[in-house]
């Protein structure tokens, strides 16, 4: 078994970034899959277009780890997390009477997912570091796992955080955190940095070089170039149903955000231009 996790902060175009990668024939593009474990889970929609509960790949998924855990596999990880199966996998710790029971789900669960998936690679948009270093490489093994770094340029990012709800300073102290952070959590050995700038406007070559890089089939897709943008159909069925919220998109218009320049204020750039910006040329 292979894991690629994508790793990065928020608003760096990972679930895109998923999606292009994911569409090599020996790459499977899982979301951010731990929301498998959410009791709501079956009900919500898969980007195949049916729900979690009938889509032949999870339901498929959930069968199998029915069979391998029982059926209640959703209440055991939710009890052990107190409901948080997301972060508190971190904090919670070894001696927890719960962690072996819950990471022995979690090794089923992959299990599960690798049969169905019948690929080289497994890719999760996680971008949980702990998760993946915990738990993870505890379980299967350090060198299972390989990581994609997506980083963007802060004024893009700072810009796309305050679209959706965040102080101007909460976005600058996450950014910067989250760059420092990820060059200090990940071997420098298994990590690939996908930066935002380096593919946008040329993401043919750039995902080419970058599966070639993994030895992993190139991504299959109709790309249809016009002026400054360019539309990519993956032509591989992709299920996933957590992380952003692409639903049944034939097409993906790729196209570089500049909306930062007229939604940051002159004051806003000066900051993000003399903190955030020396920090991320200097880290990538
Ligand atoms: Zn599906």
């Amino acid at each position: 078994m292979n894991i690629l996790m994508i790793l990065g902060h928020a608003h760096s175009a990972s679930t895109l970034v998923g999606i292009l990668l994911g569409s090599s024939p020996d790459i499977t593009f899982i979301g951010e899959e731990y929301d498998f474990f959410r009791e709501d889970a079956l009900d919500d929609y898969c980007t195949c277009g049916e729900r979690v509960g009938n889509c032949p790949f999870w339901s498929r998924v959930n069968e199998r780890l029915i069979e391998l855990e029982g059926p209640d596999f959703r209440k055991e990880i939710k009890g052990g997390y107190r409901g948080l199966h997301r972060d508190a996998i971190y904090f919670l710790g070894k001696e927890h009477p719960c962690q072996e029971r819950c990471k022995q789900i979690i090794s089923s669960f992959y299990k599960s997912l690798h049969e169905q998936a019948g690929t080289k690679y497994l890719l999760s948009s996680a971008k949980n570091v702990a998760y993946a270093r915990k738990i993870l490489e505890d379980l299967f093994g350090p060198e299972t796992l390989k990581y994609l770094i997506t980083v963007r340029n802060p004024m893009g990012a700072v810009a796309s955080f305050l679209r959706h709800g965040w102080s101007f300073w909460q976005s600058v102290r996450i950014i910067g955190t989250t760059y420092v952070m990820l060059k200090l959590a990940v071997p420098r050995t298994r990590r690939f940095v996908v930066k935002y700038e380096d593919w946008i406007n040329n993401p043919v070559e750039f995902f080419h070089k970058l599966t070639q890089k993994l030895d992993a089939a190139l991504p299959e897709w109709d790309v249809h170039r016009s002026e400054n943008t360019i539309a990519i159909k993956p032509l591989k069925q992709i299920h996933i149903f957590a992380g952003n919220k692409i639903r049944k998109k034939e097409k993906h218009l790729i196209k570089e955000d500049l909306r930062w320049k007229t939604e940051l204020s002159l004051e806003q750039k000066i900051i993000v231009s003399t903190t955030l910006l020396p920090l991320y040329k200097l880290l990538y």
